[in-house]
């Protein structure tokens, strides 16, 4: 959910995922359909007896978009060339149809496989036409995949959206009764153009307007449902006008929902954009409060609020026996007041910045270095034990030591610091972890500064054994 990458969000995933299939069914389809010319099925491209026929070119055409969606947004050579080949065959075939059309002409006859089949056909009165209807979805279809191409998302989703409408008004007619509103559509131009249509939205669903309709936030839940309420009222509406209302114009009434419905759809897109960019931007600002919250604003470490945020988890963790040692290293900067006093306290900021930067980059990952106090600070060291906490002590004085500060001179002396380990018990509490690392570093202190209490264990004199 936090995440800003819209790719990653999970029905933007799907979405995207969903492209491939429904490309591979519109290849399938036409396959079939142009199978079924091959070997004389009748049924194979016109399902319904005396119906209309999903005509040899449209099926190549779907065929050829069908490649485009799959070779699309593939970045190797081989891909690149199926995806502009099997688009400018798929633009070759519609435009010699759409010049038909518009001239009445038969240019499309030489390029039309099986036109044999269709001939016949025609000569004993069955219908089979690439028609408007078709050839204009399989258009927008095609734009869309161009624009997408060269990335123009917003205009590519609208062709999509195009595209898909003209086969939606058909599903209309089909659903109604209404003759001449799917005209020369057959059923599986409709649902093949309805599917590829579908599918270049889906490959192109992670950019606006669609993956605003597919946001994890309150914006895209409701505009999901929009969508759905959009399709579902006009429909309703329409049947039951149609059914109860007997002296009204079908093809009116058919019209009316299509555009409404379209209409709707629309506007939640529109409205989902601006929705799920205000919720980006919340979000955006909500984690950057929360991190604020957390980070001391001198040395950017980790401030005292995250520090007990991490050691209750890590001493949860030890509680579970999900991990072994946990040591706790507070330091101290010796003298610091001095080093105000003869430096300045800018040149005191520098130090505390240079030593949190340090620290930091002397600890591994795993470990939690935080500013909790003036010049106090804290390495959380999970899965150590004290010898271990002791080692990396005697590194952190040493290097404390040869730190160079910007406007620093040997001038102002040295800079050192104490540092104090607690070894956290499976009962340790913070409280009792920073009581027993505090007493430690005041010890150091007192026994001379730029030093490590405890000692390390070869140095502390052995029990005496009896
Ligand atoms: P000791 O060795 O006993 O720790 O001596 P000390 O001088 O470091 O003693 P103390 O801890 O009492 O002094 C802390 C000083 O750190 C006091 C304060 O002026 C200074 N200080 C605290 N926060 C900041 C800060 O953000 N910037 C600067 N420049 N100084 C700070
Ligand atoms: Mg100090
Ligand atoms: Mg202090």
């Amino acid at each position: 959910m936090t995440s800003t990458n819209t790719k990653s969000w999970p029905l933007v995933v799907n979405t995207r995922v969903l492209a491939t299939p429904l490309a591979l069914l519109c290849i399938l389809f036409a396959v079939v359909v142009l199978f079924g010319y091959a070997a004389g099925m009748e049924n194979l491209y016109r399902p319904i007896a005396d119906g209309p026929a999903t005509h040899p070119l449209t099926a190549t055409t779907i065929l050829l978009l069908g490649v485009g969606v799959l070779s699309a947004e593939r970045a190797n050579r081989i891909t690149q060339t199926l995806f502009i080949t099997a688009l400018a065959f798929a633009f070759c075939l519609l435009a010699v149809n759409i010049f038909d059309i518009i001239n009445h002409t038969q240019q499309a006859n030489l390029l039309t496989p099986f036109y044999k089949v269709v001939d016949a056909e025609g000569a004993i009165g069955k219908s089979n036409k690439m028609g408007v209807n078709t050839s204009i979805t399989l258009l927008f279809v095609a734009f869309s995949l161009v624009f997408q191409h060269i990335h123009f998302p917003t205009i590519a989703q609208l062709l999509s959206f195009l595209g898909i409408a003209v086969p939606t008004v058909s599903f209309t007619g089909y659903a109604y009764g209404l003759d001449n509103f799917y005209g020369q559509m057959s059923l599986i131009s409709a649902t093949l153009g309805f599917v590829l249509g579908a599918a270049t939205l889906a490959r192109n669903a992670h950019n606006n307007p669609i993956r605003s309709i597919l946001s994890p936030y309150f914006g895209g839940k409701l505009a999901r449902f929009q969508v759905l309420i959009g399709y579902a009222f006009p429909a309703l509406i329409g049947y039951l006008m149609l059914k109860f209302v007997t002296s009204i114009d079908g093809l009116a009434v058919g019209l009316l929902i299509v555009i409404m419905s379209w209409f709707i759809i629309l506007m939640v897109s529109i409205s989902a954009m601006f929705q799920t960019a205000a919720e980006q931007r919340t979000q955006r600002l909500m984690r950057q409060l929360e991190q604020q919250a957390e980070t001391d604003p001198l040395t950017q470490l980790p401030n005292r609020r995250r520090f007990v945020e991490f050691l209750t988890h890590e001493l949860n963790r030890l509680n579970r026996h999900q991990r072994n040692d946990l040591c706790l290293l507070m330091l101290d900067i010796d003298h610091f007041k001095n080093v105000n006093d003869t430096a300045g306290h800018d040149v005191g900021d520098r130090v505390l910045v240079s030593l949190g930067a340090l620290l930091r980059s002397s600890v591994r990952k795993v470990d939690l270095v935080a500013r909790i106090g003036g010049e106090e600070f804290v390495v959380v060291l999970p899965d150590t034990n004290f010898n271990g906490a002791h080692r990396v002590a005697t590194h952190l004085l040493d290097y404390v030591q040869r730190m160079e500060v910007p406007g620093w001179t040997d001038t102002h002396g040295g800079i050192t610091t104490s540092i104090g380990i607690a070894v956290a018990h499976k009962q340790s509490s913070i409280e009792s972890l920073l009581a027993e690392a505090d007493s430690c570093l005041y010890q150091a202190k007192k026994n001379g500064r730029n030093r490590i209490e405890p000692q390390a264990e070869l140095d502390r004199p052995t029990a005496p054994t009896t």
